[in-house]
């Protein structure tokens, strides 16, 4: 997956040592994010080309660090085609995707061929800089699904019109590669098994080009799953784990080379099962790999506890290359700062205490004591992990879990003298070299008349299971709002038959594109959701997965309501000003999301604080494992 490293502008060193470290973890094959053939063929401006000899050489950054490691690397061809963030983007046809707010230019006849030519040099050109092989990006919506796919395919020359002229054009591309860079290159197709768009390919036609590409001289099949405009999640936190192997292994046994099955394999557990129902030759994981460079050599190992495991959040991975910042990872902040970033003993080991073992506390006393300090942690709950033991209850964010047991297991391996059920005083800190306070916050509580009423509920309250009625005003619309709503939707975790069923995807693959009329059962509760601000509610929601969360909210009926001016709770309900007018919510409970304050009774300048009891404005689990873990490095 693309990192925002590699449009590095001197050798790629910092894209190397990313990639070493992952081979020195004992990943098998390594492919890089989408590097393009040309110019038209840019994700955004000015993005990583590899169309010269300088490239070339700046390549051998990537390449020969992960050689050393004794990795194997290949890198991926991308051509965005409509998909371009630019005013030079191309296409099969003449058609604006809703994704992009540039209008391709449709290829003439000549400019197809020279497209395909354009993929074999660039392939060629990742030979001589070291790689063992390319792959050639056919899937996600980029240019090659664009000519697969009638929907955005009106061309009546040889490369539209049928199916069989609109295959043409991958068909070409890895034929040209094939011959450019002889028969040992790895040459891997990431074909699309199922585009999750209306008018997509049947089943049929799947199969069909799969066969054509194993003609053709691939080595290897990758799976993609649906196009980036569809409008379905595919690896966000909500899909099962292993939630689309089934696709993979629908196609296993049609071709003799090896498939590749993706999307939300996280743990060894899972991919696993996933070699074992036969779904799949190979595993791919992108994701995973920020969060825990040596996943492989753990599982390896049995040691499958230690594994960092990636939660799917996409809060500091695809958030960031979407906002042109560069990857990192929610919960390995070192991911794409190995250059930057490294544990190594303290010249002098300290006696440390922390106060409170939430993200921040935690991500701080593992680091500290990595680095040999002697670290007592202080936590006034029985268990560790502080909010994120709020945030594993709501539907879909089951996976804080494996973070909270990833920390205490590298806190029992650093020997971190633990302290639970024990709320600190001044008088337990004063025999410590250095104090870190990381208490978190509490809930703003709201002065509204009535905010004392039985039907006000705090967000703290309710996720611990607090009996709430069926007809809910949630105040506040900021991530919490929102995961609170779907909290109080579902009464259970969904199922992966009630996930597909839900998202309308069809298992049997009998429609085009893999879809089908969604199956929702009717809501649990009817849900008002609030904010004072005007405008569209959840649009600081992150910019990969805020739209799966509003469209939930929209299925749910829940009603959502902006320029919010809170009046009163009574026994009828909340009185509020909605835009000006006053409206009466006979509500039977009234549940408070409005933000947090910090929480940090101790007032010391020796002290250091971090997370949410330095600053909870604008805090969240991203910076506070990032502020634990910085603070952990240098103390
Ligand atoms: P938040 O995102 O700051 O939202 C707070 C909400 O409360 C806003 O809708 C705000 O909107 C409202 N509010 C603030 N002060 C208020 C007041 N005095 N009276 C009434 N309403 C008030 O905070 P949060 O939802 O508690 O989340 C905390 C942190 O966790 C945030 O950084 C958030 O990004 C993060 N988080 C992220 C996710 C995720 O999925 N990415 C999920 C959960 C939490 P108005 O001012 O317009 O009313
Ligand atoms: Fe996974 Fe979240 Fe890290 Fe991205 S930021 S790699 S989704 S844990």
């Amino acid at each position: 997956m693309h990192v925002g490293l590699e449009e590095s502008v001197g050798p790629m060193h910092e894209l190397g040592a990313y990639f070493a470290a992952r081979a020195k973890g004992g990943v098998g094959l390594i492919v890089t994010g989408g590097i393009s053939p040309n110019i038209a063929g840019w994700t955004k401006p000015f993005a990583s080309t590899l169309n010269n000899k300088i490239e070339v050489m700046k390549h051998r950054g990537v390449t020969d660090p992960v050689h050393e490691e004794g990795g194997k690397i290949v890198m991926q061809i991308l051509h965005a085609g409509r998909y371009a963030y630019h005013p030079l983007a191309v296409s099969a046809s003449k058609l604006k995707s809703p994704i992009s707010p540039f209008a391709p230019r449709a290829l003439s006849s000549r400019g197809v061929r020279a497209t395909i030519k354009d993929f074999a040099k660039c392939a060629r050109r990742a030979q001589k800089a070291g790689y063992d092989g390319v792959e050639i990006m056919g899937s996600e919506g980029y240019l090659i699904n664009q000519f697969i796919v009638s929907k955005t395919n009106k061309r009546t020359d040889e490369w539209g019109g049928v199916y069989k002229n609109r295959i043409r054009f991958p068909l070409e591309i890895i034929r040209a590669v094939r011959e450019k860079v002889g028969p040992d290159f790895i040459i891997i197709y990431r074909l699309s098994m199922i585009d999750l768009v209306k008018d997509g390919s049947t089943w049929e036609e799947v199969v069909e080009l799969a066969k054509r590409v194993e003609e053709a001289g691939a080595t290897i099949i990758n799976t993609g799953i649906g196009w980036h405009e569809a409008r379905v999640p595919t690896i966000a936190t909500m899909v099962p784990r292993g939630g689309f192997a089934w696709v993979t292994k629908r196609l296993m046994g049609e071709v003799s080379i090896p498939l590749i099955t993706s999307n939300r394999i996280n743990m060894p557990e899972t991919a696993e099962a996933v070699l074992a129902d036969c779904a799949a030759d190979m595993i791919s994981m992108a994701r995973p790999f920020l969060a825990d460079p040596e996943w492989v050599i753990k599982a390896e190992m049995g040691r499958e506890a230690e594994i960092n495991t990636c939660i799917a959040c996409n809060q500091a991975c695809l958030d960031h290359v979407f906002e042109n910042k560069k990857a990192t990872c929610l919960v390995n902040p070192f991911a794409c700062r190995e250059k930057e970033l490294e544990i190594r003993p303290a010249k002098k080991a300290k006696r440390i205490a922390v106060v409170g073992a939430g993200p921040a506390g935690l991500a701080f006393s593992s680091t500290a004591a990595e680095r040999g300090h002697q670290v007592t942690l202080f936590e006034k709950s029985e268990e560790l992990g502080g909010q994120f033991n709020l945030a594993k209850q709501i539907p879909g964010k089951e996976e804080f879990k494996e973070t909270i047991r990833y920390f205490s297991r590298r806190l029992e391996l650093g020997n971190v003298e633990l302290k639970l059920g024990v709320e600190a005083d001044a008088s337990m800190l004063l025999d410590f070299d250095e104090v870190v306070i990381s208490t978190g916050i509490v809930p703003r509580e709201l002065s509204f008349p009535g905010y004392n009423h039985k039907k006000v509920s705090s967000y703290i309250d309710v996720i611990r299971g607090k009996k709430i009625g069926k007809k809910v005003v949630i105040i506040g619309a900021g991530g919490i709002g929102f995961d609170v709503a779907e909290f109080l939707l579902k009464d259970a975790n969904t199922s992966e038959k009630e996930f597909l069923d839900l998202w309308g995807i069809d298992t049997q693959l009998e429609n085009r594109g893999g879809l089908k009329d969604p199956i929702s059962q009717p809501p649990h509760r009817e849900l008002f959701l609030c904010q004072r601000r005007p405008g569209k509610l959840g649009r600081n929601l992150g910019k990969t997965t805020g739209w799966i969360h509003r469209a939930e909210l929209k299925r749910e009926k829940v009603e959502m309501l902006s320029e919010c001016e809170y009046i009163k709770v009574d026994d009828q309900g909340l009185h509020l000003f909605v835009g000006g007018e006053k409206r009466v919510i006979d509500a039977d409970d009234i549940v408070i999301c409005a933000g947090q304050i910090p929480l940090n009774e101790f007032v010391n300048d020796d002290y250091h604080v971090i997370g949410g009891a330095g600053n909870a404005s604008k805090l969240d689990a991203k910076l506070a494992i990032e502020q634990g873990t910085l603070l952990g490095l240098s103390i």
